[in-house]
């Protein structure tokens, strides 16, 4: 795996895909800027080597050339937090491009106008992406967040630099990250997945189960294990055309010697709403009206027993509707306990959309092993899927 580790960047352009898709308020002020903080180091390594950057990002979903997705409106903030004044090209291909790049002298950077202000970055066109590679002399993907799609910026534009092309920094350690958890992972090995359904996660579980020892399912997808298996879920969230399935995935697991964890208890309320009433309930009898929004006391005592016995541990998903104070202590808990086995020695990596939204609310990430930066791309991941803009860099 060749990563930016490998090359001396003395007297080169990098041309680099990094994320910044940004969320911005109406003023165009970021709100979290962790994605630019993410790509610093790659930057910061090859300014130090003696060379160039020139960064390419996409930015929201804008129809065509939309001002109010211009990557213009972080240049200030991507300057402030590199340390070096960065110059803005305003447009990505073409003269523009091509002049700003030619002139950019080393220890300076640029930042190229949205991608996405052209349709051919999405649908990988190779004319496009060749206009790109005459921007740089090495090509760094550093963007685990669209690894997982084939456009022209994270994959087809590798064909371009057969022999100079690497992962940056951040993708390097996404990669190994994940490595640690499905091939070289310390036993016992422990997935916890939670969320609102199964049926976004099936193809995960079942590429999982080759390689763990427990699995924890828990959140709005345990309704579907429970009403399957016979239990009454009241007005619990349950996908009822995915019950079969759910059986079929315990049958798999004890077939392959997987200990699965499913809540025992649960706190169930009135309504879907913080202010609603609230009881504990048995998992197998939560009386109509009622309906499961958090992991029960007992429930939460028998997952910190699971998680403190494993080595290494991957969390995707939330335990409870954590967006609603009164329903969050599932998922703090579990953040605790995960983070009192880190400190223990064991390997842990939080991916994947909400659950890493739930480590950062309650300050969890600094004390897990590793927090994804890619929702969709991890969870590709986790089914089992080379994702094509790792693969190009492979090639
Ligand atoms: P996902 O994107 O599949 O990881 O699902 C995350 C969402 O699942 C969050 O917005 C949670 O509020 C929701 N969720 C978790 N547990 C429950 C539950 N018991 N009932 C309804 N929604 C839930």
């Amino acid at each position: 795996m060749k990563t930016i580790q490998d090359i001396n960047f003395e007297g080169k352009k990098a041309l680099i895909r990094v994320d910044f898709n940004v969320p911005l308020d109406d003023d165009f002020n970021i709100t979290d800027a962790t994605r630019i903080q993410a790509a610093k180091p790659t930057i910061i390594k090859i300014l130090e080597d003696g060379g160039a950057v020139i960064l390419m990002s996409h930015l929201g979903r804008p129809k065509g050339a939309e001002e109010k997705f211009s990557l213009q409106h972080i240049v200030g903030k991507v300057s402030e937090i590199i340390g070096v004044e960065v110059k803005f090209a305003a447009n990505c291909v073409g003269e523009i491009a091509e002049k700003a790049a030619s002139e950019l002298q080393m220890g300076e950077v640029l930042l190229l106008e949205n991608l996405r202000f052209h349709d051919e970055e999405k649908s990988g066109d190779v004319e496009f992406s060749k206009q790109l590679s005459k921007l740089g002399d090495v090509y760094v993907n550093d963007a685990f967040g669209t690894a997982h799609r084939a456009h022209a910026s994270t994959t087809v534009v590798a064909q371009f630099f057969p022999q100079n092309k690497c992962f940056g920094n951040l993708l390097a350690q996404e990669i190994l990250s994940l490595k640690k958890i499905l091939e070289e992972g310390e036993k016992p090995v422990l997935a916890i997945l939670g969320g609102a359904k199964v049926s976004s996660k099936i193809t995960v579980i079942e590429n999982i189960l080759d390689k763990v020892d427990h699995l924890i399912i828990g959140g709005g997808m345990s309704f579907t294990f429970i009403k399957a298996q016979g239990g009454s879920i009241g007005d619990s969230i349950c996908e009822d055309d995915k019950q079969e399935l759910a059986l079929d995935i315990l049958k798999q697991a004890e077939a392959k010697g997987v200990q699965v964890h499913i809540p025992v208890d649960v706190i169930a309320a009135d309504a879907f709403s913080n202010d609603a009433n609230t009881q504990i309930c048995d998992i197998n009898s939560i009386p109509d009206g009622w309906q499961g929004l958090d992991a029960g006391p007992k429930s939460r005592e028998l997952f910190n027993s699971v998680v403190l016995v494993s080595k290494t541990i991957l969390w995707n998903g939330p335990l409870g509707v954590f967006e609603l104070e009164n329903f969050a202590g599932g998922t703090i808990a579990l953040g605790n306990s995960i983070a009192e086995a880190t400190k223990n020695g064991t390997f842990s990596l939080v991916g994947g959309g909400d659950s890493v939204a739930a480590v950062k609310q309650f300050g969890f990430a600094d004390k897990v092993s590793y927090v994804s930066t890619g929702g969709g791309a991890m969870l590709e991941s986790l089914e089992g899927k080379t994702l094509p803009g790792i693969e190009a860099i492979l090639k």
